[in-house]
């Protein structure tokens, strides 16, 4: 069942008001991929009403207003993706395409989306409840962060859409035990995993260096990021604050992972697996092609790559589902009408790390003075790909089930690593691929590749030997796909000159998917970017910030 989106859906349900309305930056798919969709159900399951607004018109009360005000809060995300990487490129142009757009023309969703739902919520209903943030964009936004697209240091997303909350992070735990508190009327001040605004700091916390320092002291902005990157792990991190003004952002720890029982509980909800109808006239929805049959096994990754955010949003630490819980949600797949027997994904932010972690993890939270996998792996992460051949072999023999594709990205040096089962996990993964299997080299150089944190290009070469070896054995034309990036912090047109002609020598292939980087908040490559500097050794670096010139870096591999 959807979530109540108009007046007279609520009427249906019985329900005079919503306890919470969330308002989003996509268009409402009801799938168990989509934040605001989760949410939702999450609080339903507890018991609160809950109704959502997507994409509402920004120039008109109409749409904002379509559901009454809420009881307790208001819900405000931009969306799946930072409104401002959905509409610009890597080069800053407009993007002309929407995936969670309908008809995917890219006219619904605002830029700073977070801020201007925000406003536009407080220009309807002056004096309303709570306005909360959460969501990708105001996870990584929650500190003083660098923003590429206006090229200078923001204040916290908090101060700027004058909201009352924000919840960083996975945020089923804290939302929920906001919507509570408000409901009981307690304080909530001590919410783990929120951030809110005080007028004194607080004590116990981490001081980060002020706001109006950060933005003008490119060092200072560099300690703040290592202590806001440090204090991540809900085991270990302490609150943090940060002086913007007369006024302080206060950052509570994380709240805690949730176990295998609650998120199997998470994935047990009903989904549709559909676009609100609502949308039938407006064109379709690309993302729902991608995501409607796919499975999240889990959450987390320790790859902790400098140039993505899903260590500082999901956690260095996997929380796996139960292989039950993951088998009952593609049985409940199969008996959709729209599904012919695909299962176009079974993963996670990277696939092969569902199941196994680092033991010290669980006990002590992930090391602060080490990484996993960066460039070099730790020799006590001992990786096994046990648990997923069985998963993968369960899925495949369903009723129904013709085929089960991992899209997902996934780490060779792992399978690598794994001496007792990591060949026989590729033996598995040749018959789960769709032609193609996704592979992150990104670069061949080593002095970029240890910016980047990524391995060495050796383990890269044995992976492709192996698969290739193994897909032919199987009778399977298939074939690797690399991610490769141009124009990353410390990356030069001679070095891509150099990947050119590895990827022609060693991989054999004329790549055509070459991304330019784009320095998004909440990453060690943005920290790079702006600050022009290796912030691991305090060494200055390279960084091309020409538009044209990044350009040229993409073209010297894909011309
Ligand atoms: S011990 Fe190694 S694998 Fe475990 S958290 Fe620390 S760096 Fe990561």
């Amino acid at each position: 069942m959807f979530l109540p989106t108009t007046e007279n859906d609520m009427r249906q349900l019985g329900w005079e008001q919503c306890d919470v309305i969330i308002v989003t930056g996509d268009s409402y798919i009801d799938s168990p991929t989509i934040g605001a969709a989760v949410i939702g159900k999450w609080l339903q399951r507890h018991g609160f009403h809950v109704g959502i607004i997507a994409q509402p018109d920004v120039h008109s009360d109409a749409d904002i207003a379509r559901l009454g005000e809420p009881a307790l809060f208001w819900g405000v995300t931009g969306g799946s993706v930072d409104s401002m990487v959905a509409n610009y490129t890597a080069l800053k142009k407009r993007r002309r395409i929407d995936d969670y757009t309908p008809g995917a023309k890219n006219d619904r969703r605002p830029d700073r989306a977070v801020i201007i739902y925000a406003n536009l919520i407080r220009r309807a209903f002056r004096n309303t409840v709570p306005i909360v943030l959460g969501g990708i964009e105001a996870s990584l936004r929650r500190i003083a962060h660098y923003d590429f697209w206006s090229d200078r240091v923001r204040r916290s997303i908090l101060f700027d859409a004058k909201a009352d909350l924000l919840v960083y992070g996975m945020g089923e735990k804290a939302i929920l035990e906001v919507a509570r508190r408000l409901r009981d009327g307690s304080a909530r001040e001590d919410i783990r995993g929120t951030c809110r605004i005080t007028k004194e700091p607080v004590s116990d916390s981490i001081e980060l260096p002020d706001y109006d320092r950060v933005a003008t002291d490119k060092k200072a902005f560099i300690a703040s990021y290592r202590l806001f990157h440090e204090n991540n792990d809900p085991l270990t991190a302490r609150g943090l604050c940060q002086k913007h003004g007369d006024r302080w952002l206060v950052q509570n720890p994380p709240a805690p992972y949730l176990s295998t029982a609650e998120m199997d509980d998470l994935y047990s909800l009903e989904y549709e697996l559909e676009a609100h109808p609502h949308y039938a006239r407006q064109g379709a929805i690309r993302a729902l092609d991608t995501i409607r049959f796919s499975i999240t096994t889990h959450r987390g990754c320790y790859g902790d790559c400098n140039f993505c955010a899903i260590t500082a949003h999901q956690g260095r630490t996997i929380q796996s589902r139960s292989a039950e819980s993951i088998i009952a949600e593609a049985r409940r797949m199969t008996r959709h009408p729209a599904f012919k027997g695909i299962i176009s994904d079974v993963g996670g932010p990277t696939a092969n790390m569902y199941g196994f972690d680092c033991a010290r993890k669980a006990a002590k939270g992930a090391c602060t003075d080490k990484r996993c996998l960066a460039f070099h792996s730790c020799r006590i992460l001992n990786p096994d790909h046990s648990q997923q051949i069985d998963l993968l072999t369960q899925l495949r023999k369903l009723d129904g089930v013709k085929k089960v594709f991992v899209s997902s990205g996934v780490r060779y040096d792992l399978i690598l690593m794994d001496e007792k089962y990591g060949d026989a996990y590729l033996q598995e993964l040749v018959y789960h691929v769709s032609g193609q299997l996704k592979v992150a080299p990104e670069h061949s150089e080593e002095h970029v590749l240890k910016l980047m944190g990524k391995p060495g290009i050796r383990s890269l070469l044995e992976f492709k030997k192996r698969f290739d070896l193994k897909s032919k054995r199987a009778g399977k034309k298939q074939f690797l796909t690399y991610y490769l990036i141009a124009a990353h912090p410390g990356c030069t047109a001679r070095d891509m000159v150099r990947l050119k002609q590895h990827v022609s020598r060693e991989l054999k292939i004329r790549p055509e998917q070459v991304q330019i980087f784009t320095p998004t908040p909440g990453t060690w490559a943005s920290v790079m970017y702006h600050t022009e500097t290796d912030p691991f050794s305090g060494e200055k670096i390279f960084v091309e910030k020409d538009p044209l010139r990044k350009e040229r870096q993409k073209r010297i591999v894909t011309g």
